[in-house]
């Protein structure tokens, strides 16, 4: 079931009616301007009321987002409360939100609510270790030589010039003496 439509039939009549809606749905994945979000299980719960032209939608909306941590690329649960209120006009083919067939669309509204209120670089924790450049190990769950291996070879590499000055050096004494 994909579809977040809510019966607005009962209050269309009479300005100033209203009613409860509640209506829950999974989204999964969908895209937004170009993004791929996969917004997962959503609740909404709210008030819609007849304001003549228009049915106004005041809600709450509840939903368990799935993202991609911009640091590790891992997936984490990214649960997103927030609040909404939106115009669904009976008879104006400018606006963005319509009636129709009695029933108001919320599912367009949500993810418009919930794509605005989302960082654009998202993390799985605040301080997310990422993955090595190297081999491309999740830091957060295992840890590599990558590292340990570069300060070993500089420390080679230092070793070596080391007793490469020092065997100058002797020859230098020598040549000195001579
Ligand atoms: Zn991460
Ligand atoms: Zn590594």
């Amino acid at each position: 079931m994909k579809t977040f439509k809510v019966s607005i039939s009962d209050i269309k009549d009479k300005i100033g009616d209203e009613k409860e809606i509640s209506a829950a749905s999974d989204l999964g994945k969908t895209t937004f301007m170009g993004n791929e979000i996969n917004i997962g299980k959503t609740n909404i719960t709210g008030v819609a009321r007849n304001v003549g032209k228009s049915i106004e939608l005041a809600a709450s909306v509840d939903s368990n987002l799935v993202l991609e941590c911009g640091r590790c690329l891992e997936s984490f649960q990214h649960p997103m409360k927030l609040k909404l209120k939106e115009l669904f006009y009976f008879d104006n083919e400018e606006s963005e939100y319509n009636v129709e067939d009695d029933s108001i669309d919320v599912e367009r509204t949500i993810i418009e609510s919930i794509a605005l209120n989302l960082d654009i670089k998202t993390l799985c924790k605040i301080d997310c270790k990422g993955v090595c450049p190297n081999c491309g190990i999740n830091l957060n769950k295992a840890s590599c030589e990558c590292q340990k291996r570069d300060i070993d070879i500089r420390f080679n590499k230092l070793q070596k010039l080391k007793t490469r000055l020092q065997k100058s050096d002797k020859k230098n004494q020598k040549n000195s003496k001579e």
